[in-house]
């Protein structure tokens, strides 16, 4: 127990030895001040309600004086950025703290913009205020609308000017999952043919973080298989709800199936299967559309890493082990389609299985495309269109068309749809122009907007109090740019 945080506190990621990371104190903020706190995340931790009125809360959240538990280190990891080799990159601004043990099993704390790392490149290890707002405001919301994720216990802030396109100032989220590690993690000591690392990272993990997959017949396996069948859960949850990650290059891809690292994401408001949230993607790589087809890709990239785990003594061994991993990887395929299908069907309201889902589903999102109409709107409003129709119509420029698939719908449709619609449609989402509001208020010293909107994020399915917070986007938030810049 650490008298300062009154948690338990370990460390397994540091049992693993030198090989995986770099021991170093955070680079604190100078004067510090609270940005935000998650009374929800702070829960899980088992922190109590007025963790951060102690005076030493915000000296650790800010990266200046740790709790006596804790055991700041840099991970090493690499990975492919946009379907291309990029080396070596790792924690160039992230710092592990330790793992907190709670009811759920032990949590991991990172410290994210707490200064440099021998991982940090060209970078300042800084996160500024407006990426941490919106990372923040984004754990929490994915969270309350059941979307897996990484969370975000607070922000912390300071003046200390950070330069990107303008100068900014410098903030640091910390945020919380059971791992942070990464596809790129394995890819890392396959790439450099550290074989016994690889294994050993590879059976840490399996013990710790995928304990089911220890008694299989090939463990490895087994871990591929699972985390391909998470990764589809997630794609298929992040495509309903029409959220765009942005970046999804293999050293963001969580082993837990997590939504991580929040930059450039965005949640739809026109529904454009092409949309690319990502100002800096200008070949649309990770386009709303391709997103699925982007994790089956770097699944293949984490296969290929986990490749030499398995046996190769003969060249009967090596094409086996190689066929199998491949088929742990293809049942991404099934099991996002038969998710994503489950997940439009619930859309819809439809209960039970009709062998024209499918078609009814697609014809809905194909007309919703045809009009660029809002993406969490549209189905909010088709949750209460058996009983009023006008709202959705006005949403679509060919009426008739939507009358008529409105028929088909209607004729499949059971009774209690639109409560259970109401559910599983939620009415908040925290599109741009809700985190610009946020951020902008908070660069002129004003945090009253990120906990108003946490709060309101927080129960993503109920009418918002303030209509403005599920209504369609004033104009000026099509002018809004998000671009790796964080
Ligand atoms: P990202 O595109 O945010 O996933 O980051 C890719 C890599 O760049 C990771 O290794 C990050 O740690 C690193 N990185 C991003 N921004 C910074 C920064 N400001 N300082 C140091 N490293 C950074
Ligand atoms: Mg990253």
């Amino acid at each position: 127990m650490d008298s300062s945080s009154g948690l338990a506190w370990t460390n397994r990621f540091a049992d693993l030895g030198p090989d995986f990371f770099t021991e170093l104190p955070a680079q604190g903020l100078p004067d510090p001040h609270w940005v935000a706190q998650s009374p929800d995340c702070a829960q899980l931790l088992g922190l109590p309600a007025d963790w951060a009125a102690r005076p030493d809360a915000l000296a650790a959240m800010s990266g200046n004086t740790p709790w006596p538990a804790m055991r700041p280190l840099a991970s090493v990891y690499s990975g492919h950025q946009f379907g291309v080799w990029a080396g070596q990159l790792g924690d160039g601004r992230a710092l592990w703290l330790g793992e907190v043990d709670t009811p759920a099993g032990p949590l991991e704390l990172q410290l994210k913009g707490a200064g440099r790392t021998p991982y940090s490149r060209r970078g300042d290890g800084r996160a500024v205020l407006r990426s941490s707002i919106r990372e923040f405001l984004c754990s929490e919301a994915m969270a309350a609308l059941g979307v897996p994720t990484t969370r975000a216990l607070c922000i912390t802030g300071s003046r200390l000017p950070v330069i990107r396109e303008s100068v900014e100032t410098a903030a640091v989220v910390t945020r919380v999952a059971p791992s942070f590690i990464r596809f790129g993690h394995f890819e890392h000591f396959a790439h450099h043919d550290q074989l016994d690392a690889l294994r050993r990272l590879a059976n840490w993990f399996i013990a710790h973080h995928a304990p089911d997959c220890a008694d299989a017949p090939e463990p490895v396996v087994a871990l591929l298989r699972k985390v391909a069948l998470q990764t589809a859960d997630l794609v298929a949850h992040w495509q309903s709800v029409g959220f765009c990650h942005g970046v999804m290059n293999t050293d963001n891809m969580s082993m837990l199936g997590l939504t991580l690292d929040y930059g450039p994401f965005g949640f739809m408001d026109g529904f454009d299967p092409g949309h690319v949230c990502n100002h800096s993607d200008d070949r649309g790589r990770y386009a709303y559309a391709r997103q699925p087809a982007v994790a089956f890709w770097n699944l293949h990239a984490l296969a290929q890493a986990l490749l030499p785990l398995l046996p190769i003594d003969t060249d009967q061994d090596a094409e086996a082990s190689g066929e199998r991993l491949l088929e742990a990887v293809e049942a991404y395929r099934d099991r996002f389609a038969g998710q994503m299908l489950a997940r439009l069907r619930a859309k819809l309201g439809l209960e039970g299985e009709d062998g024209g889902d499918q078609a009814l589903a697609d014809d809905f999102l194909k007309l919703m495309a045809a009009s660029r109409a809002d993406f969490t709107q549209s189905f909010r409003r088709l949750s209460r269109a058996l009983t009023q129709p006008e709202p959705l119509r006005d949403l679509f420029i060919d009426r008739e068309a939507l009358d008529a698939w409105l028929l088909r719908w209607r004729a499949r449709v059971t009774p209690g749809a639109q409560a259970r619609m109401l559910a599983v449609n939620p009415a908040v989402v925290l599109r741009n122009h809700l985190a610009e509001g946020a951020i902008r208020a908070a660069q002129q010293g004003d945090f009253t907007e990120i906990e108003r909107l946490l709060k309101v994020l927080g129960r993503p399915f109920d009418e918002p109090a303030l209509p403005s917070d599920a209504a369609l986007p004033p104009d000026w938030a099509s002018t809004l740019e998000v671009s790796c810049s964080s």
